[in-house]
């Protein structure tokens, strides 16, 4: 897992979006944090964003997150973004990476119950979002994971 903002700070210019620059930060309180973000870019998706090692682990995802043990969700890796993008809620403007409307869809907080390069296993608090969830990494598309409850 990539623990850098490196590449986020990159794909924006802090002069026009309002999402936060943020940093690297360790908290002290121990319980980890995530937010589900609905994400009105060209192309509406959710955003599934885990607090680990001080930044919030990032995947896309194309569809509605998985409520049932029905659903199976590709959640596509992207870049880590900073703890504070956790409230984040507004207008990325037009022309900016990303650009549209973003909402919380869901939040709280979550445990980490399991985590490799291949396999991440957590339950989330959220008010939506609860139980047990599972991503798998996927071979099928670069970055893809698979996103499900269990
Ligand atoms: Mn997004």
């Amino acid at each position: 897992m990539e623990n850098s903002l490196k590449t986020y700070k990159t794909k924006r210019k802090f002069s026009e979006t309002p999402e936060p620059k943020g940093k690297v930060l360790k908290k002290k309180e121990k319980k980890l944090i995530f937010v589900v973000h609905k994400h009105f870019a060209r192309n509406l998706h959710y955003d599934l964003r885990l607090e680990m090692n001080g930044t919030l682990a990032s995947w896309a995802v194309p569809k509605e997150p998985p409520i049932t043990k029905e659903h199976k969700r590709l959640a596509i890796q992207v870049e880590d973004h900073p703890l504070a993008y956790a409230k984040f809620r507004g207008v990325i403007p037009e022309g900016n990476y990303g650009a549209g409307k973003v909402e919380i869809l869901d939040n709280g907080n979550y445990e980490l119950k399991y985590a490799d390069s291949k396999k991440i296993e957590f339950i989330l608090h959220g008010k939506k979002l609860k139980g047990n969830y599972v991503l798998i990494k996927t071979s099928y598309v670069k970055n893809g994971w698979l996103w499900f409850k269990v």
